[in-house]
């Protein structure tokens, strides 16, 4: 089980900024950026590449959830969306998660 299986089930404390059905969202413990929290589906998928066409209505969902979390977190200046995928995309948690960051001026390219 991942540590986020274990947030969804309540083994773990986790600052929980939103939760639906479908989804939750919390902050991040070693934010990368003033605000950055995590989205994540209730539904144990790993990563991207475990998605399949039955999950289509869910990352809609997710996509939709976005702006919503950041409308509710008060951020008004944009925000950077991140899915890391696999071991060059640096992912360490395999439970699909949406990065949310804001609070300040992202630079592009990441590292
Ligand atoms: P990844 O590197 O897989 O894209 O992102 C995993 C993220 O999960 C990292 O930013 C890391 O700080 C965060 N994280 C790892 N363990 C925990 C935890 O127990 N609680 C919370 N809130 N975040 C975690």
């Amino acid at each position: 089980m991942t540590i986020f299986a274990k947030i969804i089930n309540g083994e773990i404390p986790a600052d929980i900024v939103y939760e639906d059905e479908h989804c939750l969202a919390f902050r991040d413990v070693n934010p990368q950026a003033p605000t950055h929290v995590l989205l994540i589906p209730r539904k144990p998928v790993e990563s991207l590449d475990h998605l399949t066409a039955d999950d289509s209505v869910l990352m809609g969902h997710m996509m939709l959830t976005v702006p919503e979390v950041a409308r509710k977190l008060g951020i008004s200046d944009g925000y950077r969306t991140i899915i890391n995928t696999g071991k060059h995309g640096g992912q360490t948690v395999f439970h699909l998660h949406i990065h949310i960051l804001a609070g300040r001026n992202l630079t592009w390219p990441p590292g």
